[in-house]
């Protein structure tokens, strides 16, 4: 063998070990859903190793008349597990070696409706911190918003349902926990494309750190209150990032093509996995009155 061709196979079989190194490797879990996840979950794929960090593969469920014993992911094999599911319940089996990856140290990011899923799984509401809809009320746990006269997250008890939203408008998102690897360095305030304004979520609320919210306005049918928009949770060893944003339908998803959806959802990731955040903000972030959308 010359020696010029030993050195490139050399270099090649170094630049591998290197990059497979560098691959966290990610699932996301879709199947069932209320909102275009046939649409979405490329798109989640594609931000995803758009980072440079991630290898991402897809577990899907049968339908909803489907056999769902049938659905059991290694989740094991995968330092990440993104879910875009909102639908029937997994087996037995296959949520107690869900709770058991994320219990571990797994890294779990859940998107948007995502947190409609699952409303009697103590431990998978435990992980998402809140959810909505799916029956879920006082019995759930608090209402969790940003007073802001007091300048802190509160967690109110009232009797109510869990989950709400008004009609799509865009929005302006705000900040919280400044120094959250997730969000330091982004604007402080920066304005959502058009999606839904998820309020009234409720949930245990353990180990809940609202990194930013939205103000839900009455005039569009919210509640007046801070509304969580991205939170985090801990469910034993593991991370949780919990993005309520992200909404897809009808065609459209410009909430998810929204780069503060996007950037957010990438740093969140990131953070599950490592607690840190390596990622630059890129240039095209959306300013306090000013929507950047993506492909
Ligand atoms: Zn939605």
């Amino acid at each position: 063998m010359k020696a010029s061709l030993r050195l490139a196979l050399l270099l090649s079989a170094t630049l591998l070990a290197a990059t497979s190194q560098a691959a966290m490797k990610a699932l996301i879990v879709d199947g069932q859903n209320n909102h275009d996840w046939k649409g979405t979950t490329p798109h989640l794929k594609k931000y995803l190793e758009a980072t440079g960090l991630f290898e991402v593969e897809v577990a899907t469920t049968p339908d909803n008349k489907g056999d769902m014993s049938t659905f059991k992911p290694e989740f094991k094999k995968y330092q990440l597990v993104v879910s875009n599911y909102n639908g029937q319940d997994w087996s037995k089996e296959t949520q107690a070696a869900f709770e058991e990856f994320v219990r571990n140290g797994g890294a779990f990011v859940s998107v948007h409706a995502a947190n409609n899923s699952f409303p009697n799984w103590p431990a998978y509401n435990q992980m998402i911190g809140l959810g909505g809809w799916g029956g879920r009320s006082e019995k759930s746990g608090p209402y969790v918003y940003w007073e802001a006269k007091a300048a802190k997250v509160v967690k109110d008890i009232a009797p109510g349902r869990g989950g709400s939203h008004g009609p799509q408008h865009e929005f302006l998102v705000e900040t919280r926990e400044p120094s959250h690897p997730i969000v330091a360095g982004l604007p402080t305030k920066w304005m959502h494309a058009k999606d839904e304004l998820y309020d009234r979520l409720r949930g245990p609320a353990e180990n809940l750190t609202v990194l930013a919210t939205a103000f839900a306005d009455k005039q569009k049918n919210g509640t007046d209150r801070h509304e969580p928009m991205l939170m985090t949770t801990t469910f034993g060893k593991g991370r949780v990032f919990h993005t309520a944003l992200g909404h897809a339908g009808g065609g459209k998803r410009e909430a998810q093509q929204c780069v503060g959806f996007i950037v957010t959802f990438q740093r969140g990731a990131e953070w599950a996995v490592t607690g840190k955040v390596t990622q630059k903000v890129p240039a095209d972030f959306p300013t306090a009155d000013k929507v950047s959308l993506r492909e």
